[in-house]
């Protein structure tokens, strides 16, 4: 089944302790795409200026990723400019330039308004509730956020959670919208307000999926060298949200293998610069690694009969 991701598609220019990368391709919605289409087709809708090197986007297109939704308008492209020092697990944002991203309206296109699966990666919340006025009733609808929407559209991100199944976010996220430093608190918080699922990632420290009823945790995969953590959280996403859309199935027990597929994710995004392990990587290496996870958590008991 196919996945609608809308979110931004960025120029990211980004300093790690390990190099820099000067306007590469990049956004939640890229990231996502990237990575869902590893698992499912995507429908991708955004909008990028007429400076952006719309040509490094065919890669995309050649893993069926439907790039028909993405608007080209007057003006600059979105650019992000962060910086990751020895803690890897944060970014620190140095510049974010909306560009046209500032005028945006989605329009979703008539041919992807009943896409099942709905990805809200992380844009304006105002965006992300227009888009889900004009779908029609997906079977399951996840969102992302970060701290620059928290802290400048607070009301609009609680009025979205109430039409959302999943909500994805990292710690610290969780800790900021929810003012509770527990994350357990902070899960129940954010469930009381509408999702069914909240998956709180930790980065390195991998990542919890909590229900009302039910914790479930997986490791990040251990990497020796983690290149440069951006689009993380939306690569997670794509092998989340790809995974189920591609299985159809909601129940449990595909949610807990989604949050694996998450990680696995998560963890090819981080071993290069912008999307390109996410496009070097076939179904051979994602198998390897979900092999890597579950020797990484295989234990047997023995406990005295
Ligand atoms: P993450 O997966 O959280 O590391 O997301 C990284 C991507 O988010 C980068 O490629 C950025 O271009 C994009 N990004 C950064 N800030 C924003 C923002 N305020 N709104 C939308 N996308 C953003």
């Amino acid at each position: 089944m196919s996945v609608l991701v809308v979110g931004s598609v960025a120029l990211d220019s980004v300093e790690t302790p390990f190099g820099k990368a000067d306007e590469v391709i990049g956004g939640s919605g890229t990231f996502f795409a990237a990575s869902a289409s590893h698992f499912t087709p995507v429908q991708l809708v955004g909008v990028v200026g007429n400076d952006y090197p719309v040509d490094k986007l065919e890669p995309l297109r050649a893993r069926h990723v439907d790039l028909s939704g993405l608007e080209r308008a007057e003006g600059e492209s979105f650019r992000w400019r962060g910086r990751y020092r020895h803690d890897l697990n944060a970014a620190e944002t140095l510049e974010t330039r909306l560009g046209v991203f500032s005028q945006f309206r989605p329009k979703i296109p008539q041919a992807f308004r009943q896409a099942p699966f709905v990805f809200l990666a992380n844009i304006d919340p105002r965006l992300q509730l227009e888009v889900l006025k004009q779908v029609e009733r997906p079977r399951l609808v996840a969102c992302d956020t970060m701290n620059f929407w928290i802290e400048s559209r607070r009301s609009d991100l609680i009025e979205l959670m109430k039409h959302v199944d999943v909500l994805l976010l990292n710690d610290g996220e969780a800790r900021q919208l929810t003012e509770h430093n527990n994350l357990v608190k902070a899960a129940r918080w954010i469930l009381d307000r509408g999702p069914k699922y909240v998956v709180i990632k930790k980065g390195e420290h991998g990542a919890f999926m909590f229900t009302a009823s039910t914790v479930f945790f997986a490791p990040a995969y251990p990497l020796e060298d983690v290149f440069d953590p951006t689009g993380a959280g939306d690569s997670f996403a794509g092998g989340f949200i790809g995974y189920l859309a591609q299985r159809g199935k909601l129940d449990e027990a595909h949610f807990r293998r989604a949050v694996v597929y998450g990680s696995t994710m998560g963890s090819f995004a981080v071993e290069r610069f912008s999307i390109q392990r996410l496009l070097e990587i076939g179904p051979d290496d994602i198998r390897k690694r979900l092999d890597a996870f579950r020797q990484l958590v295989a234990f047997e008991e023995d406990m005295p009969a």
